[in-house]
């Protein structure tokens, strides 16, 4: 009956004594390493002339199972097909990835920021302006 007591107190005094194998982390002020395979909040992603390559398709809408992404396309002057808006409801998503996966010009990536909380519902949609990675030179 005693014995397990005295075990689990072992357990408990070897890890308060070996601080090197500290496990968690001061959070916010540290950050945790994360996976290269987390999939995190959605970035637009750019050209190497700085112009967002999404062509509003449509196929990640069609192949998000959360239905929580809006696209509204149109042509821009020089007749190319741009997304006028694209939203993506964060509440809803559940970052399966498919998204990214249906993508033909690769122009969605599931990034890995994680620092999601919102105070409002009103924030949970996230616009094209919100995810479009900014213009490198700016
Ligand atoms: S990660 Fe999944 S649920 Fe979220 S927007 Fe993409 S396809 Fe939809
Ligand atoms: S992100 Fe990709 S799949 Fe979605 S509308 Fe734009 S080009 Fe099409």
């Amino acid at each position: 009956m005693i014995t397990p007591l005295i075990k689990g107190l072992a357990i408990t005094l070897r890890h308060f004594l070996n601080p090197l194998k500290i496990v968690t982390v001061q959070y916010p002020d540290e950050k945790c390493q994360i996976s290269p395979r987390y999939r995190g909040l959605h970035e637009h992603l750019r050209d190497n002339n700085e112009v967002e390559k999404c062509v509003a398709c449509g196929l990640c809408a069609k192949a998000c199972p959360s239905d929580c992404i809006k696209i509204n396309g149109i042509e821009n002057e020089e007749g190319e097909r741009k997304a006028e808006v694209y939203e993506i409801d964060m509440l809803r998503c559940i970052f399966c990835g498919y998204c990214e996966e249906a993508c033909p010009v690769n122009a969605i990536h599931l990034s890995g920021a994680y620092e999601l909380a919102m105070e409002d519902e009103g924030e949970k949609i996230f616009t094209k302006d919100k995810l479009l990675i900014p213009i490198k030179n700016k």
